[in-house]
């Protein structure tokens, strides 16, 4: 499948709407003279703009609009994505939404040098910038803001763990990896830094290895080098969301956004799957907060990430849901303990009367 394929099975009825959608849209842009506005973009191929979804809230607010609302599609949103959509629940498909705070990006729309850089980093002013860097009193944090979270920029190395590992700070039930270890195999060729079991590095580039590759190996100390798996096509291949991904031209510019259609990051692989099987992921979304909607679920009170369109559109947006999926840390319910009671590290099992995730 190409990248250009996929939304193609999808109704005329879909496709007429998104017209009218689309439309509405554009003449709105041009009455409140925002030319910046991207109604024309088609570079979104997985994932919709999130007014699709405001729309079909407020027109029917008092639904359940989804079975499960994962929040973020980096890997923790990814993977519940994959593992929910196309199931069944008594006699019927589960729906599955992904909201996303970022945009979606294609090979091409990444910076491609340091002079583009600024331009792309996350902002009060450009809340959709794909790199957010926060800067604390000891540590600065780097983390993606996109369709496909981390993966879109970050370096794609991805190694099963050493046991040791868990032997401290974590649960006791991971203590043991042998018995994980299936999970980890499953997970590393699903992401691709094995293919079929076997590493995938730069050893095996269709090219042969870098110049880079063969100093430090000449400079290492005897029997302490190997190459590292890496999640980065080392040939023309198709990844296991049926993608196609192109070979690496061995760039180095993974950590900006793969220009080159090489890296199999979450977009080309489970969230391509999660897609294929029925989730819809909706990109440009905030969550700001999330509240308990009775015994029925969870209200997901969300906003347009764009600073513009969140000031011409007002309100939040109450998203219904039975389930909720934390995909995203949640470092901000740390400042704010009343407005939280506990949560499970990834689903929000437990009962957050207003849990808080962003700021308006
Ligand atoms: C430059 C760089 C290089 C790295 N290299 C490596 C490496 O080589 N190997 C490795 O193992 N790890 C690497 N990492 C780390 C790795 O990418 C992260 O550990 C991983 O992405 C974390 O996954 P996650 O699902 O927890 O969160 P993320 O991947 O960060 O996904 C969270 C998602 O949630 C979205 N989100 C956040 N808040 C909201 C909200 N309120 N509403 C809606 N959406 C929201 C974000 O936009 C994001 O897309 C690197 C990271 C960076 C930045």
């Amino acid at each position: 499948m190409q990248r250009s394929d996929i939304g193609k099975g999808r109704s005329q009825t879909d496709k007429g709407s998104e017209a009218v959608i689309d439309e509405a849209l554009r003449q709105l842009a041009g009455e409140v003279g925002m030319s910046d506005l991207d109604t024309e973009s088609k570079t979104a191929w997985i994932s919709q703009g999130f007014e699709r979804l405001v729309d079909r809230v407020r027109k029917a607010p008092a639904n359940v609009h989804f079975d499960v609302l994962i929040i973020g599609s980096g890997y923790g949103g990814a993977v519940a994505a994959s593992s929910f959509a196309g199931r069944m629940h008594e006699g019927r498909p589960i729906s599955v939404g992904v909201l996303e705070r970022g945009r979606e990006y294609l090979p091409g729309s990444f910076p491609t040098g340091l002079g583009e850089l600024p331009r792309h980093i996350r902002s009060d002013n450009n809340k959709e910038g794909l790199i957010d860097i926060r800067i604390g009193a000891e540590v600065v944090t780097v983390v993606a803001n996109g369709v496909g979270g981390g993966s879109l920029i970050n370096a794609g190395v991805m190694e099963t763990p050493l046991p040791s590992i868990f032997h401290r700070g974590w649960p006791a039930a991971l203590k043991d990896l042998s018995v994980w270890k299936s999970y980890f195999d499953r997970a590393r060729d699903l992401l691709g830094s094995t293919i079929m079991g076997t590493p995938n590095t730069i050893a095996n580039h269709v090219d042969g290895v870098p110049q880079k590759f063969r100093s430090v190996r000449s400079i290492a100390p005897d029997g302490n080098f190997r190459p590292a798996s890496i999640t980065v096509a080392m040939s023309d291949t198709v990844s296991s969301g049926n993608v196609r991904l192109n070979k690496c031209v061995r760039c180095g510019d993974c950590a900006t956004g793969c220009n080159g259609g090489a890296k199999n990051s979450l977009d080309v692989n489970l969230l391509a799957r999660a897609h294929e099987y029925g989730a819809e992921i909706f990109s440009g979304a905030t969550v700001l907060t999330i509240a308990r909607d009775g015994e029925a679920g969870w209200i997901v009170n969300s906003v347009y990430t764009d600073a513009k369109l969140r000031k011409r559109d007002g309100g939040t947006v109450p998203i219904r849901a039975r389930k909720v999926v934390l995909g995203r840390r949640y470092s901000r319910l740390q400042r704010n303990p009343d407005a939280v009671t506990r949560i499970g590290p990834a689903t929000a099992r437990q009962e957050p009367r207003n849990t808080v995730l962003d700021q308006w």
